[in-house]
C-alpha cells in the first residue's frame, strides 16, 4: 500500500480554488528546512552561524546573567506585512493586534496558563522582560499603523517561495530594515509547516518570520494553533533558540544549547499528559514538553526557561542589537496632530430609531457612543474598540420621538451631533 506522506503535509491537501490546505493537527515549522537552503544558498552561512554563537558566548561571558533578578525589559518593534489573495488571508487588523497581546504575555510570564507548569518546572519559568510594539514608524519616519497589506497573485506559498514573500520585485513585501524591526510576513503557508524563521546569520532581506495567516493571531485562528503561540515560537528561534529536544532525530547527544531544559530525544504533539520520560531523561520528572519550543498544541505550551531567556538575551546584545536603540515604537511623523477620529457621519437623520455611524479613523481607537436626551441624562452608551473606516448601526428605537445628542468619545476627543428620531421614518 502507498501511503501519502500525511506527515510532511501536515494533512492532505484539498485541491480548491484557494489552494487551501486542510487545517494542521500537529504543529511543525520549517526551521531546519530553512537552515539547510540557506546553507545551499549561502556558502558563508553555517561560519557566520558559529560566529554569531562565539560571540553570543562572549557577551553571556561579559554579561553574566542571574536568573530572576531583573535588569531591562527590551521593546521589539514589529512590522506585520499582510499578504493576501483571497479577502479571507486579508485577516483584520485586531488579529495583529490579538498576536501582539498574546507575545507581551508568553514573553512576560504573564499568560494565564502558565501555572499548569509542572511544579517540577516552576522556578525555571522566566519572565523574558521582552515586550512588542506594533511599529507607529516605518523606515522613512513616517507614521504606520504596524501592518503593511500586499494583495498577490499567487493564492499559496511554501517554504521555497521564500523570495516571492519577501521581495517586492518579485510580487512580496520587502523586509523593513532588520536591525530596528522584527519583520513578521502572514501568508497561506502551504507545505505542512505552520510557520518558519531566518534565525541569525541571513541575510538582512529576508531577516524574519512567516507565518501562516490561520495560526497568527487569537480570535478567529485555526484551533488548535490559536493562542498565538506559532509566532512564540517562531520569534523564539528569530533570537535564537533551537527546538528543546535538540533536532537529533531521538539521539540524545542533539541539544539546545540550554542548560536548565531536560535532554529530550524527540519532539512532543498534541496535550500530553505530565510526566513524559523517554530515552533521554527517563527519570522524573521527565522531558519538558510544555515548552514554547516544542512542538505541543498552543493549549500546552506555557513557558520559556532561565536558560531560554538568557540565550534570547545574548543574541538580542550580541546580534541584534540594532532593536535596542531603534525608533519604530515611537509614533512617526503625521500622528502628532492629528487625533484618532476625524470625524464621523450619522444617518438616516431624522430616522425611526436605526441609525448608522460612519467613523473615519486614522488608527485604532477605544470609543465610547453616548447619547443624551434635551434635559442631558444619559439615555444609550456603549463602548468598543474599532480598528478602522467603518460604518457601525445605532439601534435607538427604544427612545421616543424628540432631538438628541450623539457623542462619540475617544481619549483626544469629543465629537457631538445632533440626530433626530421620528417614529413612522
Ligand atoms: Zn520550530
Amino acid at each position: 500500500m502507498i501511503l501519502l506522506p500525511a506527515m510532511m503535509l501536515c494533512g492532505i491537501t484539498r485541491i480548491s480554488a484557494q489552494h487551501d490546505e486542510e487545517d494542521a493537527t500537529h504543529r511543525k515549522c520549517g526551521y531546519h528546512e530553512y537552515l539547510h537552503m540557506l546553507d545551499e544558498e549561502d556558502p558563508g552561512f553555517p561560519a557566520r552561524r558559529e560566529m554569531i554563537e562565539m560571540q553570543m558566548q562572549q557577551w553571556l561571558k561579559d554579561n553574566p546573567q542571574v536568573p530572576g533578578q531583573s535588569k531591562v525589559v527590551y521593546t521589539i518593534p514589529v512590522v506585520v506585512h499582510i499578504l493576501y489573495y483571497t479577502s479571507a488571508q486579508n485577516i483584520p487588523y485586531s488579529r495583529v493586534t490579538d498576536q501582539i497581546d498574546a507575545l507581551n504575555k508568553d514573553f512576560r510570564k504573564l499568560n494565564t496558563d502558565v501555572g499548569n507548569t509542572p511544579n517540577a518546572f516552576k522556578s525555571k519559568v522566566a519572565d523574558v522582560e521582552f515586550q512588542f510594539c506594533l511599529a507607529q514608524r516605518d523606515p522613512q519616519g513616517n507614521w504606520t499603523n504596524g501592518v503593511t497589506r500586499t494583495q498577490v497573485t499567487k493564492s499559496s506559498y511554501t517554504i521555497n517561495d521564500d523570495n516571492l514573500i519577501k521581495l517586492t520585485a518579485q510580487g512580496g513585501q520587502n523586509a523593513w530594515d532588520a536591525n530596528k524591526y522584527l519583520n513578521i510576513w502572514i501568508v497561506n503557508l502551504t507545505g505542512g509547516v505552520l510557520g518558519y524563521t531566518q534565525p541569525p546569520g541571513g541575510p538582512a532581506s529576508k531577516d524574519g518570520v512567516v507565518i501562516c495567516y490561520k495560526y497568527f493571531g487569537t480570535n478567529g485562528a485555526t484551533a488548535p494553533f490559536n493562542k498565538g503561540r506559532t509566532a512564540t515560537h517562531e520569534i523564539g528561534h528569530w533570537f535564537n533558540l533551537v527546538h528543546i529536544w535538540g533536532d537529533d532525530n531521538g539521539a540524545c547527544w542533539g541539544s539546545d544549547l540550554v542548560g536548565d531544559t531536560p535532554n529530550q530525544a524527540v519532539e512532543f504533539y498534541g496535550i500530553p499528559a505530565f510526566p513524559q520520560k523517554d530515552a533521554c531523561t527517563p527519570d522524573s520528572p521527565g522531558v519538558m514538553f510544555m515548552n514554547y519550543m516544542d512542538y505541543v498544541d498552543d493549549a500546552a505550551m506555557v513557558m520559556f526557561t532561565n536558560g531560554q531567556k538568557t540565550r534570547m538575551i545574548s543574541a538580542l546584545n550580541a546580534y541584534r542589537s540594532g532593536l535596542k536603540t531603534s525608533d519604530g515604537c515611537l509614533p512617526g511623523v503625521g500622528i502628532g496632530e492629528i487625533p484618532e477620529v476625524f470625524d464621523f457621519t450619522v444617518y438616516p437623520n431624522p430616522a425611526a430609531g436605526i441609525f448608522y455611524l460612519e467613523l473615519m479613523l486614522n488608527r485604532s481607537s477605544d470609543i465610547g457612543i453616548v447619547v443624551t436626551d434635551p434635559a442631558g441624562r444619559q439615555v444609550y452608551t456603549r463602548s468598543q474598540r474599532v480598528v478602522s473606516d467603518l460604518t457601525e448601526p445605532l439601534d435607538l428605537t427604544h427612545l421616543s420621538e424628540g432631538v438628541y445628542l450623539l457623542h462619540l468619545i475617544t481619549k483626544e476627543q469629543t465629537l457631538t451631533k445632533r440626530i433626530v428620531i421620528r417614529k413612522g421614518y
